[in-house]
């Protein structure tokens, strides 16, 4: 049985408002947003985080995966018109602040976001 919170917004079990999607990912708005633009970007398929994209895709699927991810983002962030930019986060286990165990990369926007973060 899967748990997985994200894995059920994957399959629609969960009513959520997509707000991008291609063969690889789909995308919508955190439910707690930090900042005016706050965008969840996920796989379809479950992988646990970055330490487990290997082992669960295969070296050469995950490389290519990863590349995808990022050039996602930055397709979501030019529809969403973050002309003047925006910050991707990648969470990776406790102490990276990960609480939702199936590979998301936030995109925050609509504001000046400083640095370091918190
Ligand atoms: P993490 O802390 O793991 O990097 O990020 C998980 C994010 O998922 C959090 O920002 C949290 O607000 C968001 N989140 C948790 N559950 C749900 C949910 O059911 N729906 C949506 N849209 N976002 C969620
Ligand atoms: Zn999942």
């Amino acid at each position: 049985m899967n748990d997985c919170i994200f894995c059920k917004i994957v399959k629609k079990e969960l009513p959520t408002k997509i707000i991008f999607e291609n063969d690889d990912f789909i995308a919508f708005n955190d439910i707690k947003p930090v900042s005016p633009t706050h965008i969840l970007v996920i796989p379809r398929v479950h992988i646990k985080n970055l330490w487990e994209v290997e082992d669960t895709l295969g070296a050469l699927h995950a490389t290519s995966l990863l590349g995808k991810l990022l050039l996602t983002a930055k397709e979501i962030a030019e529809q969403q018109h973050l002309d003047e930019g925006f910050r991707t986060v990648i969470n990776t286990g406790d102490n990276g602040g990960q609480t939702v165990y199936h590979l998301h990369l936030h995109i925050l926007g609509g504001r000046f976001h400083k640095w370091p973060p918190g």
